[in-house]
C-alpha cells in the first residue's frame, strides 16, 4: 500500500491537501474567500427585528465587510432562551442584502428547513452544536451552496475534516472551516480560541478556514486582539457579531461589538490582511 493510500489519508481524500494542492477559493455574489482571499464576515449573532439587522448591516457594509452573518434559526443551550424568528428572521436577511449587496450566511438546524434555508442564504451555515450531526451534513451535501461548518468545542482538528469529508462526499465541496473555541479548564473566557488549528488545518486542507474570536472569547474587549491573531495565524477570514445595543442583545450580548465601533475594527484587520499579502474579498 502506497503512504498516500493510507487509511488515515483516505479518511478525508476530498478535503486533504495532498490530492488537491491548490487552495479552493469559494466565492459568492463576487465576494471570494480563500487563497489570498479574505472573508470579512460581520452581522448580528440573532436576527432580532428588522431595525436592528438593517442597522448592523448597513455599518458592516459601509465599513467593508463581505458577508453579512446573522441567524434566523438559534441553538440555544436552554430550550426556554430566544430560539429565533424562523421564517420572519430569512425574510429581514433578505432584505438586509437587497439593500447593502451583501451576501448573507445563516444557520441551517434541522434537515427539514434545508429547502427553505438554501433558497435564501449565499452560504448556509452549520453550527457548532451541529458539526457531527452526519445527516444534517449529507444533506447541505446535495445543495448547491457553500457551506460554513464550525468546529464543536470538543472535536479535534481530525474531526472537524471528517465531518468537511461527509459534505463533500455527497458533491458539495464548497465548504469553509470556522474554528471558534473549544473547551479547556480555562474559564477567563467563555471557550479557548485554538489558534494552531489554523496552520493546522491550512497544511491538511485546501479548504478556506476562517475564525470566530467572538465565541471564542465570549467577551468583546478580546475579539479585535484575537482576530488580530487569527489574521496573522493565517486565516482565510474571521466572523465577528456585531450588534446596534449589545447590552439589550437576545443572544450573545457580552460578544458583540458596538454597530459603532465596526468600523475601527475593520480598518485594524485590512491593515493585517494587506501585511500578509492578502486582499479583503
Ligand atoms: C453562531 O455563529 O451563531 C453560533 C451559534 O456559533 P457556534 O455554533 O459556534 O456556537
Ligand atoms: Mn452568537
Amino acid at each position: 500500500m502506497e503512504v498516500s493510500d493510507s487509511p488515515e489519508l483516505l479518511a478525508y481524500r476530498l478535503v486533504g491537501r495532498d490530492r488537491t494542492p491548490d487552495s479552493t477559493v469559494i466565492e459568492v455574489r463576487g465576494r471570494r474567500i480563500g487563497d489570498g482571499f479574505f472573508g470579512l464576515i460581520a452581522g448580528p449573532c440573532t436576527v432580532e427585528t428588522r431595525e436592528q439587522t438593517l442597522e448592523t448591516a448597513r455599518a458592516v457594509a459601509a465599513a467593508g465587510a463581505t458577508i453579512l452573518r446573522g441567524g434566523a434559526f438559534k441553538p440555544r443551550t436552554s430550550p426556554y432562551a430566544f430560539q429565533g424568528l424562523g421564517r420572519k428572521g430569512l425574510e429581514i436577511l433578505i432584505e438586509a442584502r437587497e439593500e447593502t449587496g451583501l451576501p448573507i450566511v445563516t444557520e441551517l438546524l434541522d434537515p427539514r428547513d434545508v429547502e427553505e434555508i438554501a433558497e435564501v442564504a449565499d452560504v448556509i451555515q452549520i453550527g457548532a452544536r451541529n458539526m457531527q450531526n452526519f445527516n444534517l451534513l449529507a444533506e447541505v451535501g446535495r445543495v448547491p451552496k457553500p457551506v460554513l461548518l464550525k468546529r464543536s468545542p470538543a472535536a479535534t482538528v481530525e474531526e472537524l475534516l471528517m465531518a468537511a469529508e461527509y459534505v463533500a462526499k455527497e458533491g458539495n465541496e464548497r465548504v469553509i472551516l470556522c474554528e471558534r473555541g473549544i473547551k479547556t479548564f480555562e474559564r477567563s473566557t467563555r471557550f479557548t480560541l485554538d489558534l494552531s488549528a489554523v496552520p493546522v488545518l491550512k497544511r491538511e486542507t485546501h479548504l478556506p478556514v476562517i475564525v470566530d474570536p467572538s465565541h471564542a472569547a465570549g467577551r468583546s474587549d478580546l475579539v479585535l486582539p484575537l482576530a488580530r491573531a487569527a489574521v496573522a495565524a493565517g486565516a482565510d477570514g474571521v466572523m465577528i457579531e456585531v450588534h446596534p445595543q449589545p447590552e439589550d442583545a437576545l443572544c450573545d450580548g457580552p460578544q458583540q461589538i458596538r454597530v459603532g465601533e465596526f468600523a475601527r475594527f475593520a480598518d485594524e484587520i485590512r491593515t493585517l490582511v494587506a501585511l500578509m499579502g492578502k486582499t479583503v474579498g
